[in-house]
């Protein structure tokens, strides 16, 4: 079938797709397997040099791209430009210095009570990885988990989301373009039936972006062939404002943190808890900022269209029902008055909100930012941690090291201090969210090793005839006791240990 696509910001046309055939899934499975032998072969130096292939060929076309993906969701250039090509570029640059070691063969330590063995961890690629990714950062969300298990030696097959599929065909060209070998990255492009029957051709992994309800899903599904997966889901990310915090950088913060990309960010701040004693200032500052900020589809346009018609239904429930309960709305349009269709929704500011509202609650994944005034910083941590989420928090205040305090009570996959989102954009650090914000991580070292089978090994010489702890067990109990009692007791008896070790190792020499 052909899919005719339209810029959910104009409405224009603005390409062509071909789905893929749900037949084609098996033959795609046997590509990926057969390209996965020869490049899990490979040596990372070797894979590397393709991956740079792919950054240089997205640095050429930059332009372009920035134009596909504005096109395609409606966000405005430059955070097509800073949020998804500078991060996923960025990010291929640090797998190209970090994959190497991150990915070497790691020595550890072996306990005294193994003596003469040797241990370490290698890290082996899984196969094919199944990546299925979401419609707010088409590119980064598909980029950055590619690279990583291609670096790491996997094959790789791509279901972009079908709400920006030209980001999708955009992906596939640039990996085309760099020489990378056929079948190693496929795409497949299609909705939901296409996700859910890749996931049944089980995958050797399979790494979800998207929401709460599909990742349980997805989840379910993997369960029953027992597919490992990692999951990045919502957020509903807190904003905490201490009276010492600067009161202008946390205005703009939360300014753009909650109407970047229109909302529609997965880290963006949902809920803003602002101490009492500078709630009213910090409100009217607010207010008044967001009446700056020029909405469209011009180059310098700060705030683009909504991406996805859908979400703007879920926006209008949360708002409807907050005015309804009580809230004010300080910024924006009532959403009674919101055009059919309309993709701009102006930025909206909402008081006199409490946690009996969706709009503190649900992801709402739009331009709003309710907030609330709290007393004590017991109270905004508990408001901050009262919700099923757990992906992003961000706390402002001058005292650095209260500022750490509250993160380290705070339940969430990622923290900033007196910033807003930015954790997932260093690529040395890992990222995934607590509760339903999601499970695993990717990025950083961990990330890398998490698209591998890590094989845990030890070595022993193999000279001794047997091992102390083999059959036959005679006469062994109570020499174990000697030895547990005084390599683990309360004070060691190194003399102890040795004469029960000797012991047994005689006996074994006897058998
Ligand atoms: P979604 O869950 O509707 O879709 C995500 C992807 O899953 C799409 O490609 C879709 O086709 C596919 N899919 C849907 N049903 C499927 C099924 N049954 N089997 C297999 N695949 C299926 O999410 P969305 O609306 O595209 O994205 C918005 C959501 O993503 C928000 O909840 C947001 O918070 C979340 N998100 C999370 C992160 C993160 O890193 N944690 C980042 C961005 C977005």
């Amino acid at each position: 079938m052909t899919w005719t696509v339209r810029s959910p910001a104009t409405k224009e046309v603005i390409g062509t797709l071909e789905e893929t055939n749900g037949e084609r899934i098996n033959e795609m499975y046997a590509s990926a397997a057969q390209a996965f032998s020869t490049w899990s072969g490979l040596p990372i130096s070797e894979r590397i040099r393709f991956l740079r292939k792919v950054r240089l060929q997205i640095i050429e076309e930059l332009d372009q791209i920035v134009k596909v993906i504005s096109d395609s969701t409606g966000k405005v250039s430059v955070e097509a430009l800073t949020t998804e090509v500078m991060t996923v570029v960025d990010s291929i640059s640090h797998i190209e210095k970090r994959a190497a070691a991150a990915l070497k063969t790691k020595r550890v330590k072996t306990p005294l009570t193994f003596i003469g063995k040797r241990s370490y961890i290698e890290y082996k690629p899984r196969g094919t990885v199944l990546v299925i990714s979401p419609w707010n950062f088409p590119f980064q969300l598909s980029m950055i988990p590619i690279v990583e298990a291609l670096a790491a030696g996997n094959a790789v097959i791509l279901k972009p989301s079908e709400v920006t599929p030209l980001v999708g065909r955009l992906i596939e060209k640039l990996f085309t373009q760099a020489g990378l070998p056929d079948g190693l990255l496929q795409v497949a492009h299609g909705g939901k039936e296409l996700g859910a029957a890749l996931v049944k051709g089980k995958p050797d992994f399979i790494h979800f972006t998207g929401s709460v309800r599909t990742g349980k899903i997805i989840q379910t599904e993997a369960a029953k062939q027992l597919i490992p997966t990692l999951l990045e889901l919502g957020g509903k990310d807190p904003m905490i404002v201490c009276a010492d915090a600067n009161l202008e950088r946390a205005v703009q913060g939360a300014l753009w943190g909650g109407f970047t990309n229109s909302g529609q960010v997965c880290m963006s701040v949902e809920r803003v808890y602002v101490d009492k004693s500078v709630y009213q200032e910090f409100v009217d500052r607010l207010v008044e900022a967001a009446q700056h900020l020029r909405q469209g589809t011009a180059a310098d346009s700060d705030i683009g269209s909504m991406t996805f018609p859908q979400q703007t239904a879920i926006i209008k429930e949360h708002v409807t029902e907050a005015l309804d309960k009580g809230a004010t709305l300080l910024a924006g349009d009532h959403p009674d008055k919101w055009e059919e269709g309309q993709m701009f929704i102006k930025p909206m500011i909402l008081t006199n909100v409490n946690h009996g509202m969706a709009v503190m609650q649900e992801e709402t994944f739009g331009p709003v930012l309710p907030i609330m005034a709290f007393e004590t910083e017991e109270e905004a941590v508990a408001l901050a941690n009262d919700t099923r989420f757990g992906l992003n928090a961000s706390v402002w205040t001058a005292d650095l090291e209260r500022g750490k305090q509250i993160v380290s009570r705070l339940i969430s996959g990622n923290a900033v201090i007196n910033d807003v989102i930015i954790t997932v954009a260093n690529p040395y650090l890992p990222y995934g969210g607590a509760k339903e914000g999601g499970i695993g991580a990717y990025h950083g070292d961990v990330g890398m090793q998490g698209f591998c089978v890590q094989t845990a090994v030890m070595v022993d010489k193999g000279r001794r005839k047997k091992e102390v702890n083999w059959f036959p067990y005679e006469g062994k109990y109570e020499l174990f006791v000697r030895l547990i009692r005084s390599f683990w007791g309360e004070n060691r008896n190194w003399r102890g240990f040795l004469a029960a070790y000797r012991q047994l190792l005689k006996k074994e020499s006897r058998k």
